[in-house]
Formats: structure tokens, C-alpha cells, sequence
């Protein structure tokens, strides 16, 4: 049935042929963490693969959504192509849809059939929301989405690392924020592998990119040059450099092998990830049943036993705890 687009349910079938409206009900699917959307993901997942996708980071005021409101545009102009966005935002109580004020600057793009966006912020019960991202970036990635942009508000949030999955990373900078300046040259940040000096409008754009340039030179090498684009996202200034960009990295990775063991190493923490989320919901389900494991907690809340010392009795006993899951693939499941 996999990769056979007759044996897809009528949602999938729809979501491959590019309906927004199946797109936005599979990604609520999956944020409702309803095994339907896992189906959904399960059945479209040999369909993914051949979108662009870009992270964009950084601190929340740098002008991120402007500048992809200002992308999908140039992309829609001059490429033609079709776009997906996701903008990930932990902090927000809210869930779906374009409840995040930020949203409004993306609002003319809304009606184009060509462009779907969309809001996470609720957390998945399962997996939590960088989990829930990835599958909803796999369901835009199906739709056959050209690019997939992948937004995360805040700088350095080990918490959500949906941007890892992106192919290119985005570091968004503006004039005066030398915190991240500093977060570079200390290590807290990883590399971007672009980065862009938004607002360049500023009198201080030059001292700033003097500063990344200065700072990315101690740096180990990777092979990669990392860009400094200077944008003014607010009148489209830069945008054009920037898809240049962003080609040429696509390009390159893709060369290097990069590109395929990037993905490698994104899905292999993807798949561990999940797996540790389901162990952790299963042991505390089996825990919670178990008279032994409550025996165990006791003896912790007691002290008359230390935390690590219980964890690993606890863990001896997993084999009787059923660890299986009632809806995983029975080709993949290890006892029937
Ligand atoms: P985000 O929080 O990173 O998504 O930032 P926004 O896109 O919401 O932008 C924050 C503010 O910066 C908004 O008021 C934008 O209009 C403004 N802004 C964005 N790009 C530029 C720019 O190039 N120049 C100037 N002067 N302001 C900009």
C-alpha cells in the first residue's frame, strides 16, 4: 500500500494532489495527537522528501515572518513555486491557526492557494511539539509544498529542535543584538549555515556584520562558507540574495552528500525520539498499575532507596512490563 497513491485513503489522496483543506485536517490530526494522523504520516511518509526545507531562527523583533512574508512572495513571483510554512511557537498558550499576532504580516499570502501556513504551539501529548512539527512539516513536505519554512521564535532553545530537520538553518540578526554575536562566538549556538542581517536599514549593519564576519572566522571550517545577507524584509530589500543563497547551499549539500546524511542524522534522532517518548509513556503507565514499581517510589520518598538505584530496578523489571504498542506496525513489532 505504501507509495501507492491508489491505496491511499481519500485524506491522503487529497493531501498528495495538494488540497490545503486535507493538509490543515491532517496537521490537526496529528497536533491532536489522533492515531489517524500517524496513519496519515505512516502512509504518505515514501511521498516526502523532495521539498526545500529551511529553518529560520533567531530572537523574536528580528523581523522572521516579515522576511518570509517577503520570501513567499519573491517565490511566488519569480519561481512559481509552492510554499508551506510552519511557524513553531512554544511559548503560545494557543493552539492552530493564525492566532499568533505575528501571523498578520503573512495574512496576504492566506487566500493563495500556492501557500499554506500555519501555527504550532500546543503540545503534542506523545511526542511534544517538536515531534508534532516534524510530522506536520512530513505532511506539507507530501502535499508536494517546493518549500517547506520552518520558523522558531527564540534563539538557542534546545526544547525545540524542529529546526534541525531543516536542510538549510536561517540565523536571523539585526543591528544591535550582540547577545547573539556573543552566543556564536561562545559555542551556545550552533553555526547557521545562513546567516541574515535583517533591518539593514540600521546605521549599525556594517559594525554587526563586520562582528559575525570576525566571529565565524574562528570557526571550525566546514567546507561551507556560511553567507552573510543583509535584507530590509520590510520592503523586500535582499530577499532575491537570499533564494540565490539558499539555491546555492541546496546545491551544495546535495553535492557534498551532506544533504542525505543530514537527513540521516535528523531521522535517526527523530525515530530515537519518538521511541524514548513512547518508552517513557509506557513505563509511566506500567509504573503507575505496578505494585512493586509504587513499592519502588515509596522506598525513594522514604529514602531508603536513591533515585538512579530505583531507576535501574525499575528497569529491570521492563520485561514485564508490556512495552509493546497496540498500534505499531506488525512488521516492525518484535512479539505479535
Ligand atoms: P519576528 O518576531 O522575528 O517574526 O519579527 P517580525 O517579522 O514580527 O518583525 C518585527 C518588527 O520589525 C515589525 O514591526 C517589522 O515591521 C519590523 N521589521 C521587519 N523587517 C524590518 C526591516 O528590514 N527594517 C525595519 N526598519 N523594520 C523591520
Amino acid at each position: 500500500m505504501q507509495g501507492d497513491p491508489e491505496g491511499l485513503s481519500p485524506l491522503a489522496q487529497r493531501l498528495v494532489a495538494g488540497d490545503k483543506r486535507a493538509l490543515a485536517r491532517g496537521i490537526s490530526l496529528v497536533e491532536d495527537d489522533d492515531p489517524r494522523g500517524w496513519e496519515l504520516v505512516r502512509d504518505l511518509y515514501p511521498q516526502t522528501g523532495r521539498a526545500a526545507i529551511v529553518g529560520f531562527t533567531g530572537a523574536p523583533g528580528a523581523g522572521k515572518s516579515t522576511l518570509i512574508g517577503a520570501l513567499i512572495a519573491h517565490l511566488r513571483a519569480r519561481e512559481r513555486a509552492t510554499v508551506g510554512v510552519l511557524s513553531i511557537d512554544p511559548s503560545s498558550p494557543f493552539r492552530g491557526g493564525a492566532v499568533l499576532g505575528d501571523r498578520i504580516r503573512l495574512s496576504e499570502h492566506f487566500l493563495d492557494p500556492g501557500v499554506f501556513i500555519r501555527s504550532m504551539a500546543t503540545r503534542g501529548a506523545l511526542g511534544g511539539l517538536a515531534e508534532a512539527s516534524l510530522q506536520a512539516a512530513l505532511l506539507m513536505d507530501a502535499s508536494g509544498r517546493d518549500y517547506v519554512l520552518l520558523e522558531t521564535v527564540g534563539v538557542g532553545q534546545a526544547e525545540v529542535d524542529i529546526i534541525d530537520h531543516a536542510d538549510t538553518v536561517v540565523l536571523v540578526l539585526i543591528p544591535g543584538s550582540g547577545d547573539s554575536v556573543q552566543a556564536l562566538k561562545a559555542g551556545v549556538m550552533e553555526i547557521p549555515d545562513v546567516i541574515v542581517v535583517n533591518k539593514a536599514d540600521h546605521p549599525m549593519t556594517d559594525t554587526l556584520v563586520r562582528q559575525i564576519r570576525s566571529t565565524l572566522s574562528l570557526a571550525p571550517q566546514r567546507g561551507w562558507r556560511v553567507p552573510i545577507v543583509k535584507t530590509e524584509a520590510v520592503r523586500g530589500d535582499g530577499v532575491d540574495k537570499l533564494v540565490d543563497v539558499l539555491a546555492r547551499h541546496r546545491s551544495w549539500i546535495a553535492e557534498a552528500g551532506d544533504l542525505d546524511e543530514r537527513r540521516r542524522r535528523n531521522l535517526m534522532n527523530e525515530v530515537l525520539a519518538l521511541a524514548a517518548a513512547r518508552l517513557r509513556a509506557a513505563l509511566a503507565a506500567a509504573v503507575h498499575d505496578d505494585p512493586e514499581a509504587g513499592d519502588l517510589l515509596d522506598a525513594v520518598v522514604a529514602r531508603r532507596l536513591d533515585p538512579a538505584s530505583a531507576a535501574r530496578a525499575m528497569l529491570a523489571r521492563c520485561p514485564a512490563f508490556d512495552l509493546s504498542f497496540a498500534d505499531a506496525d506488525p512488521q516492525f513489532a518484535d512479539r505479535p
